[in-house]
């Protein structure tokens, strides 16, 4: 079954000191993604109201794409709302909050350099611009290595920082590098998540709505055939 839910992290060109290059996708190519989904005929929902759907009525609706981002980078202000607005298209991002306003290396890739983050003012001029805010925890720290008292502060830390500056509830949650057991799961669901991803794309067809897995789009799909071979089987 392939994930209804599409994973992607900057929405740029990588610059020259990026050695691992997948996680950018060019804007341009994001355009023509997006143009494709559309055309198609799917609709855009957030996390979180595909999982009011699904508790609802035991699946996701149909025709009907979640696109997430992970990490909170600038770019998906600068970037990918003005494509995500030409589309009507929703998203849902997932902040690390320790990291807003920030220029950091806390989340890049292996050699890459710090990368610039959301500011507080960005969250707040998206958040009801049909962009919801999920948590990736405040310090994208691996949720399986972690004692049950520390994955509660980055739980409850993070989602209190996103409640404040959104004025929403935040009910939704990526975990750091897709890395989750039995203890962090039940964690999330007591911190009054609705819904948790992982970032890694199986055939499972077995769905917990704690640890579901995405369709994660890589900078090799900007080539049009390959993004349309890896959504095919959506519908
Ligand atoms: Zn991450």
């Amino acid at each position: 079954m392939t994930s209804p839910f599409l994973l992607y992290h900057k929405i740029d060109l990588p610059t020259e000191d990026v050695k691992v290059r997948g996680a950018f996708t060019p804007p341009k190519a994001f355009a023509r993604q997006l143009e494709t989904l559309s055309k198609r005929g799917f609709r855009f929902a957030t996390a979180s109201e595909m999982a009011a759907y699904f508790r609802e009525n035991g699946h996701f609706p149909k025709q009907t794409v979640a696109i997430t981002f992970d990490d909170g980078w600038k770019d998906n202000f600068t970037n990918a709302l003005p494509i995500l607005q030409r589309f009507g298209a929703k998203a849902t991002i997932f902040l690390v909050t320790s990291c807003l306003d920030k220029t950091t290396d806390l989340v890049v890739a292996e050699g890459e350099g710090p990368r610039e983050h959301l500011s507080v003012d960005d969250v707040r001029a998206m958040s009801g611009e049909g962009i919801e805010f999920g948590s990736h925890t405040h310090t994208h720290r691996h949720l399986h290595k972690l004692e049950a008292d520390d994955i509660h502060t980055e739980l409850e830390t993070s989602k209190t920082i996103i409640e404040d500056i959104t004025q929403r509830p935040c009910e939704s949650f990526a975990y750091p590098a897709g890395f989750f057991n039995e203890t962090a799961k039940a964690a999330v669901r007591a911190s009054g998540f609705q819904i948790a991803f992982t970032t890694v794309y199986s055939q499972e067809t077995g769905l917990d709505l704690f640890a579901l897995n995405r369709t994660e789009i890589l900078r090799h799909d900007r080539f049009l055939f390959r993004f349309k071979r890896k959504i095919a089987g959506l519908g």
